[in-house]
């Protein structure tokens, strides 16, 4: 039993070390899932995005490739065709829905960081995709608010991927569940945390997963009792809550 639990804390130390990768309990089994089915079947595009990212500093950010996958699946099967991204990064997601979407899809994607947005965007052109994206610079905030003024936007956005500043999760949702139609979808990404949502109040954690735990334990408990969705919590990644408006 001392072994087996011994065994188990330096699975997990090992685990840590794939960051948000990945919660599944053992690293071999999340290999065995990019290697059989992920990265055969991964875009050239989205490979030399991922690829030219993991160069740079902030690479932990990146969406990892099941999840882009996922996305990419996700948005085929509901149809989507005007969709929204709020957390850009170098654009691995925003790839991922942008191959996904029809000739005349649509992307509202917005970020604090124009620079990051750019170091990805030649592969994007490549892909032929770019023509779908419509990039904003800025906080998402003020721009949330001025297309909530706007009547005409509501209930217009097929799928809205939602991956920034974490304490502002719940202030977004309050926006986005006038945006996006009723039958559509939200992805609010990151809500395992690390898997930090479980850790006891004394675990020894970094800095920032620390500081971004409240907010995401209290959106994961907000949107369980919100009678305006449907939800589905996914393993994927580092945890994607799936928001399906229903009223
Ligand atoms: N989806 C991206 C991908 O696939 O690579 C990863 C996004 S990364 C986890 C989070 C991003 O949110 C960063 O690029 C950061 O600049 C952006 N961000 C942080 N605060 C923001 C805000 N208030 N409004 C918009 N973007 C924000
Ligand atoms: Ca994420």
């Amino acid at each position: 039993m001392a072994a087996n639990t011994q065994d188990q804390q330096s699975q997990a130390g090992r685990h840590q070390e794939v960051g948000h990768k990945s919660l599944l309990q053992s690293d071999a089994l999340y290999q065995y899932i990019l290697e059989t089915s992920v990265y055969p079947r991964e875009p050239e595009p989205m490979k030399e995005l991922r690829e030219l990212t993991a160069k740079h500093p902030w690479n932990l950010m990146t969406t990892s490739a099941d999840e882009g996958q996922f996305l990419n699946m996700l948005l085929k099967l509901i149809n989507a065709k005007n969709t929204m991204e709020i957390g850009v990064y170098t654009g691995y997601s925003l790839l991922a829905t942008a191959l996904a979407l029809p000739e005349d899809g649509k992307i509202l994607a917005m970020d604090i960081n124009r620079e990051n947005y750019e170091l990805g965007l030649p592969v994007i052109q490549k892909a032929g995709v770019a023509h779908k994206i419509e990039f904003k610079e800025g906080p998402a905030m003020p721009i949330l608010d001025a297309l909530v003024e706007d009547e005409k936007n509501h209930g217009s956005y097929d799928f809205i991927f939602v991956d920034a500043d974490k304490d502002n999760y719940i202030n977004y949702h309050e926006r986005l569940i006038k945006l996006v139609k009723v039958g559509g979808l939200i992805g609010y990404d990151n809500t395992l945390w690390n898997g930090s949502v479980v850790a006891p109040p004394d675990a020894p954690l970094r800095k920032y997963v620390r500081y971004y735990r409240d907010f995401v334990l209290e959106l994961n408990k907000a949107l369980a009792v919100d009678p305006r969705i449907e939800i589905c919590m996914l393993p994927v990644g580092d945890g994607i809550t799936l928001c399906r408006r229903v009223k």
